[in-house]
């Protein structure tokens, strides 16, 4: 994929969860990229600019607009900025797509998708790629978030669910609201009965919970296994 920089106006913010937020960019040219993709967004925060890494959470079918999805670090700069500011018509510059962790390296035909909070954004278009790839038999998405109303794009994937045989879905939180019937505790204490050997495994969310499942799916010997790993700070 070439890399471009390139300008993008900001024409849509939707509120996903107290924390997150999908920010729709109309680019000045179309762009190619592979879901797993990242982006560098430049923004001037206050007459600075600050460049930050997202990966892009659309499809990679719109080729004139890209969504990123964005968790609120209560101390971080940038997305504080994205927090506190109408963003509606905002100018910003991109650089990308980047990123090795891309389907084009998934081969098998049995994938599973993990993600950990705002990682939701990236695994919803890695998904919107393989469902329509026919030689993929299984896709299981299991995506771990604190609480309930913490988990995005809940509907995007239980339609996918529903209208895909071979997708298979799971919600798992580590701080459910009493009397909740979901699966509870963190998306490594799910995966002791699942097949990992001929597959490829995706898993995106913070450093230390990716390498939390990393190691507990290694603990359970797959053969021809491959991890793709995008771990944020
Ligand atoms: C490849 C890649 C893809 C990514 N994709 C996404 C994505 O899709 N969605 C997403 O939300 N994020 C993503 N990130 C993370 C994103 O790039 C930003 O790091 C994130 O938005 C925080 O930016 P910020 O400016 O708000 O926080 P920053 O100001 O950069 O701070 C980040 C954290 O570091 C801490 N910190 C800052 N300064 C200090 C200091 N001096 N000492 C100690 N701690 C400090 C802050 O408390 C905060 O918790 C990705 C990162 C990478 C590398």
């Amino acid at each position: 994929m070439n890399i471009k920089k390139i300008r993008g106006e900001i024409i849509k913010v939707i509120d996903l969860s107290k924390t997150a937020k999908e920010i729709e960019i109309k680019l000045s040219e179309p762009i190619d990229f592979l879901p797993g993709s990242f982006i560098n967004l430049f923004i001037d925060v206050n007459g600075e600019i600050m460049r930050r890494a997202y990966s892009i959470s659309s499809s990679s079918s719109n080729r004139d607009t890209l969504t990123l999805t964005v968790r609120l670090s209560l101390t971080g700069v940038m997305t504080q900025f994205l927090w506190s500011t109408n963003l509606i018509g905002k100018e910003v510059d991109l650089m990308g797509p980047l990123g090795l962790n891309t389907v084009d390296k998934m081969k098998h035909d049995k994938i599973y998708l993990f993600a950990f909070g705002i990682g939701v954004g990236v695994v919803k278009s890695i998904s919107d790629y393989f469902i329509n790839i026919k030689k993929v038999k299984s896709l299981t998405i299991y995506t771990g978030s604190r609480q309930e109303d913490e988990i995005i794009y809940k509907e995007y994937f239980d339609k996918l669910s529903q209208d895909f045989d071979n997708v298979v879905v799971k919600y798992i939180v580590s701080s459910p609201l009493e009397g909740s019937n979901i699966s509870k505790g963190y998306i490594q204490d799910h995966v002791d009965n699942l097949d990992f050997n001929n597959s490829d495994v995706y898993v995106c969310g913070q450093e230390k919970a990716c390498s939390d499942l990393v190691n507990k799916i290694n603990s359970l010997n797959p053969k021809d296994c491959n991890f793709y790993i995008e771990g944020f700070h």
